[in-house]
């Protein structure tokens, strides 16, 4: 396995790569990496001849300075389980080489930034959104492959990729749980242990909410009820729950057949921020 950090380098790699007609994956990261990371690698090594994987922690898309500083970081270890699931390149690039000192370009996702994620983590979308533009613009892969857990971010990078054409298809992959059902974050090791054992209900109010609206209950009446839930039942504190369209994000009231409906939740247990969200079908 090949550890890049010097961006020239990466380019005479990736050269090497397209002058010699191999498939290129693509599975950008910010490390500390746990299954769900590794089950994208596991897709791009069968898909693609090449699979490479960034580690950076960026802080444009972060909301706090804090959150950026207590952002977990591993290297060792994130190194070891590449290598142990075959990935060929790791592109480790260092801040200053990935932006100017005065960074001037600033990419707008319109509604996109301004829903769920985008209202309660102003501005991490365009963080998001350069970080991966720039990425792609270097690592220039067949595939690139995002988990369904971040959907909202799924959906931004397939805008991106539309818009900006790149010549890039975006794998989804399905959400990698715990035993207990809650979705493996990177975050979820700052959890304390109490708070471990409640993070659970994220993941199951998803799945009542979902049962209840497949025997016919109506979205403003699960709405209702998983917010009584929260406020309540539950030791997270919500932060919000939609019922959306799973492709462009939009609100639902009621559910139309032919339309792909995602439940999403985001909430604190005690400073840890989580997310989850599943399909209706
Ligand atoms: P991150 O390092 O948190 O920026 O995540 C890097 C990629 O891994 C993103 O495409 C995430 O959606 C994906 N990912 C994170 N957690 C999971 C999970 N539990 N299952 C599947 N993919 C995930």
């Amino acid at each position: 396995m090949e550890i890049i950090s010097d961006i020239q380098e990466l380019r005479g790699y990736i050269r090497n790569i397209k002058s010699s007609n191999r498939s290129l994956g693509f599975v950008p990261t910010m490390g500390a990496l746990h299954d769900g990371h590794i089950e994208l690698i596991r897709h791009s090594v069968r898909q693609n001849e090449i699979t490479a994987c960034s580690i950076f922690v960026n802080p444009t898309q972060f909301n706090s300075g804090s959150d950026l500083k207590n952002y977990p970081r591993e290297t060792d270890s994130d190194l070891e389980k590449l290598d142990a699931a075959n990935c060929d390149i790791v592109f480790m690039p260092a801040v200053e080489d990935m932006y100017e000192k005065h960074i001037l370009l600033n990419l707008d996702f319109g509604y996109l930034e301004e829903i769920m994620e985008g209202k309660f983590r102003p501005g991490h979308f365009k963080g998001v959104g350069l970080v991966v533009a720039k990425l792609f613009n270097l690592v220039n892969p067949d595939r690139a492959y995002f988990g369904r857990k971040d959907l909202q971010q799924l959906v931004l990078i397939k805008t991106l990729t539309r818009e900006l054409r790149f010549d890039i298809e975006i794998i989804a992959v399905d959400t990698v749980r715990e035993k207990d059902g809650l979705a493996m974050s990177s975050r979820n090791q700052l959890l304390s242990m109490e708070d471990r054992e409640n993070a659970h209900d994220l993941h199951e109010s998803l799945v009542e909410a979902r049962k209840k609206l497949k025997e016919g209950e109506t979205i403003p009446d699960v709405k209702k009820y998983i917010k009584n839930h929260f406020k309540s039942m539950s030791k997270i504190d919500l932060e919000y729950f939609e019922i959306v369209d799973a492709y462009d994000l939009k609100n639902v009231d009621e559910i139309s057949q032919g339309t792909n409906i995602a439940l999403c939740v985001a909430g604190y247990l005690g400073k840890v921020r989580l997310i989850d969200n599943i399909l209706l079908n």
